[in-house]
């Protein structure tokens, strides 16, 4: 009789662990409950963000899927509504219309725009057709220097903090960790590109002006702030000029967008071709795992090319 009545109370604890699994995986319980939080982000570099920050107390959805290039990046209906019931949203106002729409249509209980910690400026120096200044001239890749990274890891720490006050802890001793990391990165960007022969690179779309100015150089796209943006022939012959004056040694293309007119290029100069990934996805063509090892790649690239010591 012990026995079974053992047995039974051994059923129904693994009853209850089963339903408690099952609840957690299907409806995500909120600030109140024990569930994983339920963060929607816009793309990567944010995901990588909360995800080191709430670590398995969060459960994050990417509104832009792998391999897919966030720039002009359209919603389903299925991922707007996700926007609204949603525990936080991460995102960048200024850089993806959709998403922007989203959050005013949803209205999400809390939201974090990346823009307000660290904010959008206009790209000097680049022209669309004609000469005429371009439309999309506010430049969104902050994410590109690691010290946006770590104010947004601090960022992330407070709002999961408030969404969860009873992890609090945890929030904060993974940020720290996470900073201190990025630290590192940005000490190993500093350090590698003090000293360099060249100082200016021309890469694929120009999404590398925040990290150039960080680190003392000069970035020159082929195309403008998003990567399916037409150069014009005048642009083109701009940059040929530049690259030939300067003694640039190399072309840089990127994974999510069409390398073509940076081999044309490449090709027409005589030059060689490498990888600068504006880390706007991970695939699996990435030269790396995530945000950190993608960026330690980009590092080399820009120390190869440019010849630093
Ligand atoms: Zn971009």
């Amino acid at each position: 009789m012990i026995i079974i009545l053992m047995k039974m109370r051994r059923l129904t604890a693994a009853a209850m662990a089963l339903l408690v699994l099952a609840t957690g995986c299907t409806s995500p319980t909120g600030s109140s409950g024990s569930g994983r939080l339920s963060v929607v982000v816009a793309f990567y570099p944010l995901q990588y963000v909360v995800e080191q920050v709430g670590g398995d107390q969060v459960s994050v959805a990417n509104l832009t899927l792998p391999g897919v290039e966030p720039h002009d990046l359209e919603l389903t209906a299925k991922q707007i509504a996700s926007v609204g019931s949603a525990d936080l949203v991460f995102y960048e106002r200024g850089f993806q219309a959709a998403v922007d729409s989203a959050v005013d249509t949803q209205a999400p209980k809390r939201v974090l725009d990346g823009a307000t910690i660290v904010p959008l400026r206009t790209t000097p120096g680049f022209t669309g057709e004609a000469g005429t200044p371009s439309t999309s001239a506010l430049d969104p890749h902050t994410w590109l220097d690691p010290r946006t990274m770590i104010k947004y890891a601090s960022a992330v720490a407070a709002e999961l903090s408030q969404a969860r006050p009873a992890a609090s802890a945890a929030f904060q001793q993974r940020a720290d960790a996470l900073v201190a990391q990025l630290t590192a990165l940005d000490g190993q960007f500093s350090t590698g590109l003090a000293a360099c022969r060249l100082k200016v690179f021309v890469t694929s779309h120009a999404a590398f002006g925040y990290l150039a100015e960080r680190y003392g150089l000069e970035q020159v796209g082929i195309t403008g702030l998003a990567p399916d943006a037409e150069p014009t022939p005048a642009h083109l012959a701009a940059v040929q000029k530049i690259a030939q004056e300067k003694g640039v040694t190399t072309i840089f293309s990127e994974t999510l967008a069409s390398p073509a007119l940076a081999d044309a290029l490449a090709k027409d100069l005589g030059l060689r071709t490498d990888v600068l990934d504006p880390l706007e996805g991970i695939t699996s063509q990435s030269r790396g795992t995530d945000y950190p090892s993608v960026m330690r790649s980009n590092l080399s690239a820009l120390r190869e090319a440019n010849g630093c010591l």
